[in-house]
């Protein structure tokens, strides 16, 4: 079986989300919906990619004379999954149009929670998207954090974590947005939305987060202090998280690999695509133990680290698999995520 997928929105995670959609096996990648006959609709008609628009954009890609195949209507007569990848509190706006068309539907984290069945995470709580009209996939802080909690949770019982989210100001092909010469609490009320996103999926975790954007458009950076049901083993630990193919520790000391700058430049020279890095980094040299108490810095590349979760969700949502640990496996084989950055 091989399940019909179409993307409305072609931003940051949208084009990033389409290149993986469209390297699967078990998927088909129907065509994306663009609102812009901008560069991002000349790039993915380079890519082969079938371009569809909203009815009054139309005229405008016609104008500039890029062809359309359709109205995002048509896409969504075509396919069995849309994936939402426009801006934060649209995709709220399409569901009606989205479950008119039968469609099964993946918001991203920028809708409210309750756009959704599930808030999704693979490791966390694939079981509870199976077979659903609707998921939801959290953002990157979310994810990054989601990520490490349920590795750690199947080793130690979890009962409480305090994170410090260092957040990128923009992405970087965002002009409008800052801070350019500031630390700002972002918010400046505690606990921030990441903590009460992760209960979204985790609800029974005592989680709080807060949060401080800096003016840097790479990575953020998470600083996680998590205490468990008890005494843990530093070996044991990093086992965890070396066994999770979408974690990569990294050693500061050995590699030289000292900051969000030179994860990137690594992730530059190894010529991955838009550098981007979708594992969740831990430095190896930060984790510190003591009692139930661990510490360590994670960090999260903001525009890529979601797009493996994506498709594992249309694997949930349509029972490609009911093996979540399958879907993940072949998601990382098919984009090469070994748990392995150097
Ligand atoms: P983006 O602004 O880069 O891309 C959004 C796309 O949707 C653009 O192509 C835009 O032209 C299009 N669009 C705008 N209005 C539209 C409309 N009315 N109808 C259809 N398309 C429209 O946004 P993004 O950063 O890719 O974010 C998309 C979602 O993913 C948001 O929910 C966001 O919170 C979430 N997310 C973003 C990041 C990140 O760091 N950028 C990380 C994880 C999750």
């Amino acid at each position: 079986m091989v399940v019909r997928v179409g993307i409305n929105g072609y931003g940051t995670i949208g084009k990033r989300v389409a290149d993986a959609v469209a390297r699967m096996p078990d998927m088909e990648l129907i065509g994306i919906a663009k609102v812009s006959p901008d560069y991002g609709a000349l790039i993915a008609k380079s890519k082969g990619y079938r371009l569809y628009t909203l009815r009054d954009r139309l005229d405008s890609f016609r104008e500039r004379g890029i062809e359309v195949e359709g109205t995002l209507e048509d896409l969504l007569s075509s396919i069995d999954v849309i994936i939402d990848t426009t801006p934060g509190g649209i995709g709220v706006k399409y569901k009606d149009l989205y479950r008119r068309f039968g469609v099964r539907m993946i918001f991203q984290g920028g809708e409210k929670p309750d756009v959704a069945d599930v808030s999704f995470n693979t490791l966390c709580n694939y079981g509870e998207a199976i077979g659903k009209e609707s998921v939801r996939v959290v953002s990157c802080n979310t994810t990054g954090l989601l990520r490490l909690i349920c590795t750690l949770n199947n080793v130690y019982p979890v009962e409480r974590v305090r994170a410090v989210i260092v957040r990128r100001a923009a992405d970087p092909k965002e002009t409008k947005r800052g801070p350019v010469n500031a630390i700002v609490p972002n918010p400046v009320t505690i606990p921030s939305h990441h903590g009460v996103d992760v209960r979204t999926v985790l609800p029974w975790l005592d989680i709080v987060t807060s949060a401080v954007a800096v003016p840097t458009t790479l990575m953020h950076v998470h600083i996680v202090n998590i205490w468990f049901g008890e005494e843990v083993d530093l070996d044991r630990i990093v086992e965890a998280l070396e066994d999770n193919e979408r974690i990569a520790l990294i050693d500061a000391g050995a590699t030289g690999v000292k900051s969000t700058a030179e994860i990137i430049e690594v992730a530059r020279d190894l010529g991955r695509i838009r550098y981007d890095v979708p594992e969740l980094i831990v430095w190896r040299d930060s984790i510190y133990i003591s009692g139930r108490e661990l510490m360590l810095i994670q960090a999260v590349h903001q525009e890529s680290i979601v797009v493996p979760e994506n498709i594992d969700a249309v694997r949930a949502l349509t029972g490609l698999t009911s093996d979540a640990m399958e879907s993940f496996r072949l998601t990382n084989k098919v984009l090469g995520i070994t748990g392995k950055l150097i």
